[in-house]
């Protein structure tokens, strides 16, 4: 899983830079530059400089406003009228009912019924937020049969939560200020799922310079992306239930984009266990007193369990925030 840095110039994918940094200019309105902070309990244990890069102070919530601002945002007016659709295991479904508010632009969520059972929370809040909830089939791919169908009936665009330019361009959006505020940073560690995140980031990096180690967390419950790139092509697994919710779900056999970039662009995909999310939660809760989703935590798990080793200064993306925080804490026995 070695990244090839020519494959930049060569991809067949048609997403270069230029592409992040139009996505830059397009959602700043809308998007926080989210700071960068040195972590000193985490620079103390691993003898080097850890970052934390907070994006679990964007305003849903997540990063994955980045991406669904700048799919709506390059909507045309025609389009942005008739309204946009979209599945998700919740934050990219947060985000953009999210956005859709403040862009003026009807929503429709398409969840899984085992989703809606888990998050009614975050159910109640996409209905809030002035979005139509539609709760359909058993599993999140499921779900995106639904949504589909909505597109060919309604004439809705689906917003992809990961497999999309224009989303991967919004969160590679987090490369680029990475860059800015430390350019000097030699290694990052991105929570990775759908590969949206991590595609965008590593894009943004890889172009700048090459030698910077992109490594992404998955979970032991979820490997999807990893197992694909093993087996040469995506493949589909079984779900199973995670403290991480937001890293379960597939790739999709029929994926265009995130499959390859992470193929192609990624140094290494490390896989981390339940009890070392918990721990990780545990860990930023207690050193630095904020209570994140099990997602948000990938990249201090990873490090935590030595799974990952960044060498000189590392950057970990801590992606979101959005849980249950009562049963979270009862889960963690805090
Ligand atoms: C979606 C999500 C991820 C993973 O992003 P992908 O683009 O699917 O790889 C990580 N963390 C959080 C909090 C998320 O919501």
């Amino acid at each position: 899983m070695k990244a090839e840095s020519h494959s930049i110039c060569s991809h067949t994918i048609d997403l270069n830079l230029l592409h992040i940094y139009e996505a830059k200019k397009r959602i700043s309105p809308l998007v926080r530059h989210t700071p960068l902070v040195k972590s000193d309990p985490l620079s103390t244990l691993f003898d080097h400089d850890v970052f934390l890069k907070l994006e679990f102070l964007q305003d849903p919530g997540a990063f994955k406003v980045r991406g669904a601002t700048n799919k709506i945002l390059s909507l045309s007016p025609t389009d942005r009228k008739r309204g946009v659709v979209t599945f998700s295991t919740g934050n990219h479904g947060l985000c953009t009912c999210w956005v859709a508010k403040k862009t003026d632009t009807p929503a429709v969520v398409c969840v899984s019924k085992r989703v809606a059972k888990l998050s009614p929370k975050r159910i109640e809040f996409m209905r809030a937020l002035g979005a139509e909830v539609v709760v359909s089939g058993d599993t999140q791919d499921e779900a995106g049969e639904m949504a589909k169908e909505l597109v060919a009936t309604r004439g809705l665009t689906l917003i992809h939560p990961f497999d999309d330019p224009f989303v991967i361009a919004g969160q590679g959006t987090i490369g680029l200020e990475l860059l800015e505020d430390e350019p000097s940073i030699s290694s990052v560690l991105v929570p990775l799922s759908g590969g949206g995140l991590i595609s965008g980031i590593a894009l943004a990096m890889k172009s700048a310079s090459p030698s910077i180690k992109v490594i992404g967390v998955s979970i032991e419950n979820a490997p999807v992306m990893y197992e694909s790139i093993k087996a040469g092509h995506p493949i589909e697994m079984k779900e199973v239930d995670s403290i991480a919710e937001s890293l379960l779900g597939g790739i999709g056999l029929d994926n265009r984009y995130t499959f390859e970039m992470v193929r192609d662009l990624v140094d290494e995909i490390v896989l981390v266990s339940e009890k070392e999310i918990e721990n990780a939660l545990s860990f930023t809760l207690e050193n630095h007193h904020w209570l994140l989703e099990g997602a948000g935590v990938a990249g201090i798990a990873a490090l935590l369990s030595n799974k990952a080793s960044g060498t000189g200064k590392t950057a970990i993306i801590l992606s979101g925030s959005n849980c249950e925080a009562r049963s979270l804490l009862k889960q963690l026995q805090i």
